[in-house]
């Protein structure tokens, strides 16, 4: 025996067999959308797109710090290895940009920000920059420059951080990976 025709919501004239997969009502094949989880209604789909970015300003903070923090230990560790352990930095640096994702995605409860991945990326390069120059830093103040002297190196330190052809590796890969990660 046939099942009872249904008729879309919208259109009260036109046979249908499809459902709403998220309210269960019927709608016919131009009421409803076709989504990566079936079929939804237009009404549906709004209120889930409303839903969709929900994080709050104090996520944006959150990402910024558990990426910053990360990835200063990201950066000494890409700056150690250096331009030395040139195919260990190539592996390296997508490894380390995954777990930073990671992290970050987690220190959000996994909730989605249409910026959360700037701010991560941001943050890679700002906290892989402190990284890099953690350890020629400390070797300085090794030295027994005094602080003048410390001060005054910076800049040396800073370029030859920048310059270090591991930390670039980082910066390009662990960016790459994160922006991929996180977007959406
Ligand atoms: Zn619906
Ligand atoms: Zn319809």
């Amino acid at each position: 025996m046939a099942e009872t025709p249904l008729y879309c919501t919208n259109h009260p004239q036109t046979e249908t067999l499809l459902r709403c997969n998220k309210c269960g009502r019927p709608f016919c094949i131009k009421c409803l959308e076709r989504t990566p989880v079936g079929y939804r209604c237009k009404e549906c789909l709004s209120i889930q797109r409303a839903g969709y970015y929900t994080a709050t300003p104090v996520d944006y903070v959150i990402v910024a710090l558990v990426g910053v923090v990360a990835s200063v230990i990201g950066g000494a560790i890409a700056a150690l290895l250096g331009g030395i352990f040139l195919l260990l930095s190539i592996f390296y640096a997508p490894f380390a940009g995954g777990i930073i994702s990671e992290a970050v995605h987690w220190s959000i409860q996994r909730r989605r920000g249409r910026y959360v991945w700037l701010v991560a990326c941001a943050s890679v390069v700002v906290g892989g920059l402190i990284g890099a120059g953690f350890f020629p830093l400390v070797a300085l103040l090794g030295r027994g420059l005094g602080l003048l002297g410390v001060l005054l190196s910076l800049p040396v330190v800073a370029v030859a951080a920048v310059f270090n052809l591991g930390f670039l590796i980082y910066i390009v890969l662990a960016v790459g990976t994160v922006y991929a990660r996180l977007r959406n």
